[in-house]
């Protein structure tokens, strides 16, 4: 299972990430939208994890909220509002268990891009932060109905996530500011994809 432990893990680990990632993350937005994705999930991550290290005991769903509440409250623009919501409705799928089960997982990660979609109306080929999030549940979904095992559907998550992410770069962008762009967005990875990749890819890492 999955433990609170656990997600405190994925958190710093996926802060690190984009610590390390916030200057490709700049360049990648630089040229579809206002080069700030990077700065702003770094400073969403940052304050989530201050946050987390003044919260004690905390359950699954509590570490998810407390990163939801840092990113809705730190990050302005469209990523701060859209992980938010990923975040609060992913806590709000597991309230008050204690750890999580596979099958709560991929629930988990269901509930995080249905938020996502509340959010921002998004679809799947509109060149955003979905692109790789739907393809990442699915594959997390159908390990689960495979019986495979949580480090397995994860990977295979990851790897599904990541090519979501690649398969924006012909796309013309329909959502966010990208779209501003018209034809002109087609060429370049989108951004949200890219740090979206990024978490799925976390969480596989930090289960053994
Ligand atoms: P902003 O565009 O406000 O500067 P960011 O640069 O932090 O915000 O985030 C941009 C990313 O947000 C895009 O690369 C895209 O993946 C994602 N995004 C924008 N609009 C939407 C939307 N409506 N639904 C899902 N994701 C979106
Ligand atoms: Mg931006
Ligand atoms: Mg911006």
């Amino acid at each position: 299972p999955m433990t609170a432990q656990d997600l405190l893990r994925v958190i710093a680990d996926y802060q690190a990430v984009i610590a390390e990632n916030r200057a490709y993350l700049i360049e990648l937005d630089a040229a579809i939208g206002d080069a700030d994705h990077g700065e702003n999930l770094d400073r969403g991550m940052k304050a989530a994890v201050t946050r987390l290290a003044e919260t004690d005991t905390p359950t699954p769903a509590d570490v998810l909220k407390t990163v939801a509440t840092a990113l809705i409250s730190k990050v302005g623009g469209a990523a701060g509002p859209l992980y938010g919501t990923a975040f609060l409705r992913a806590a709000n799928a597991v309230t008050g268990k204690p750890e999580l089960t596979g099958s709560d997982v991929a629930e988990v990660l269901r509930a995080g891009l249905t938020g996502l979609v509340a959010r921002g109306k998004a679809e799947p080929g509109d060149k955003t932060m979905v692109d790789a999030w739907e393809p990442g549940v699915r594959a997390a979904e159908r390990g689960v109905e495979q019986g495979r095992s949580m480090r397995d559907f994860l990977a295979d998550a990851a790897d599904a996530a990541e090519q979501g992410m690649l398969a924006t770069i012909p796309l013309v962008a329909r959502k966010g500011r990208a779209s501003y762009l018209g034809d002109r967005s087609a060429g370049h990875q989108d951004p949200g994809a890219t740090s979206s990749a990024m978490l799925f890819r976390v969480l596989a890492t930090v289960v053994d």
